[in-house]
């Protein structure tokens, strides 16, 4: 067992830091004005070229496999790059990427949506929450009904990532009702390929962050047949099982911003002085910070634990289930934190701590709540799915 990054790592976390440094971090003042004038945090045009420009240094489709013309990095980069990007909140990612889920696709849905995904020229999204199904996913009601030789989808879906700007959505709906019923939701459900134009509609939805999800609705949208993703009635379990192995994401995302704002309350205490001293020299500012650096130690294991098990090819949903449990908890105590120790200026738009704020609270949401990781982490131990010293 070794505890330290290889030199491979060390060069490719150097990079990132680097391009983040020079390339990122001077847009946030722009970003925060664009955001606050309700413009696009940075135009289409800028990401164009701070992607292409990551391009020429390795960085495109990072976790894309060679065959589509990726670097295929792996998970265990992909936790290093993504930790590091996370340091600021210019909402960059690398060209050249595709979600996962889009491999399942046959060869024709692949020359079709995945590889003009990989290159940019088409926009997905993923859509399984509805009004009345979020951590129950087995609630869902969009139902899909053959017509010839194509389905015919009804329904609606709430707080789609990527529903305004999106191409297409890998949707969900029931397609055998008896057997979505006798399965308890497990199948009978199918996962459909649908183009903006085969005719959803999206509705933004404002939320506390500077972005909106949208909600898609579907009034008789006909797909067809050869538009299903993976296999018919299989739905439920494709869609599940993808966003399971990938939760420690949001751990990655937690520690990269906890650690830039540390690095910020540690400057700003030693400047701030109160009662004739730098507030640093206070104990209740010393503590702030000393838990605040423990448990993100804690947060960057549990992430790199959960990708480097899926990099083994292990089973490594547990593992993801708990790093995104504890950095998304972690991240949103630091931020509370580092803005109590900024003070009145913390509170402020002059500073992105407020900003960083509101975007964290989502964290302990999204992708499977606080509650239904616990309620995962559990039943896989009472269940003995998982030992406790199973991986370490
Ligand atoms: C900004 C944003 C982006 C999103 N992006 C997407 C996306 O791209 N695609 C997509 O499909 N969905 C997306 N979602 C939906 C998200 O996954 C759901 O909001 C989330 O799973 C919670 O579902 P809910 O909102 O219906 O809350 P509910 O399920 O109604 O839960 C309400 C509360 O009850 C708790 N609770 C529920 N069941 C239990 C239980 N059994 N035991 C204890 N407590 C329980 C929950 O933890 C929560 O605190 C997004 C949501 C947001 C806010």
């Amino acid at each position: 067992m070794h505890l330290r990054l290889t030199d491979e790592q060390k060069l490719v976390q150097q990079t990132i830091r680097k391009f983040v440094e020079k390339e990122l971090m001077p847009l946030e003042y722009e970003v925060l004005k664009n955001e606050r004038e309700g413009k696009p945090s940075v135009a289409p045009s800028k990401l164009k070229e701070l992607q292409l420009k990551a391009k020429e240094f390795g960085f495109w489709g990072i976790n894309t496999p060679s065959a589509y013309g990726g670097a295929d990095l792996g998970q265990m980069m992909m936790a290093i790059i993504l930790m590091e990007t996370s340091k600021t909140f210019v909402p960059f990612q690398f060209g050249g990427s595709a979600d996962n889920i889009l491999y399942y696709g046959n060869e024709e849905q692949k020359k079709k949506y995945l590889i003009p995904t990989i290159n940019g020229e088409k926009k997905s999204c993923f859509a399984m929450t509805e009004p009345s199904a979020g951590s129950d996913t087995r609630n869902i009601k969009m139902t899909a009904v053959r017509d010839g030789n194509a389905w015919v989808l009804n329904g609606e879906k709430t707080f789609i990532t990527g529903g305004n700007e999106a191409d297409f959505v890998m949707v969900i709906a029931i397609t055998d009702k008896e057997m979505h019923q006798a399965t308890k939701g497990r199948e009978g459900v199918t996962c459909f390929i649908a183009d903006r134009d085969m005719g959803w509609r999206s509705e933004y939805i404002h939320t506390m962050g500077e972005w909106g999800p949208a909600s898609l609705i579907f009034e008789n949208v006909r797909v067809p047949e050869e538009n299903i993703l993976g296999t018919v009635h299989k739905g439920y379990q494709l869609g599940l099982e993808w966003i399971g192995f990938a939760r420690w994401i949001v751990g990655a995302r937690a520690v990269g911003m906890a650690e830039r704002l540390l690095q910020m309350a540690i400057d700003y205490a030693k400047e701030r002085e109160t009662f004739g001293k730098p507030i640093a020299e206070r104990q209740a500012i010393q503590w702030m910070i000393a838990d605040s650096a423990v448990e993100i130690e804690a947060a960057k294991w549990l992430v790199l634990n959960a990708a480097f098990t899926l990099d083994q090819g292990e089973d490594n949903r547990h593992l993801a289930s708990m790093a995104k449990l504890y950095g998304a908890n972690m991240g949103n105590r630091v931020v509370d934190r580092v803005l109590q120790i900024h003070g009145g200026m913390g509170y402020t738009r002059e500073l992105p701590v407020e900003r960083w704020y509101r975007e964290a609270r989502l964290w302990r949401i999204y992708d499977g709540t606080d509650e239904i990781q616990r309620m995962i982490i559990s039943r896989n131990l009472m269940k003995g799915h998982v030992k406790m010293d199973q991986f370490i």
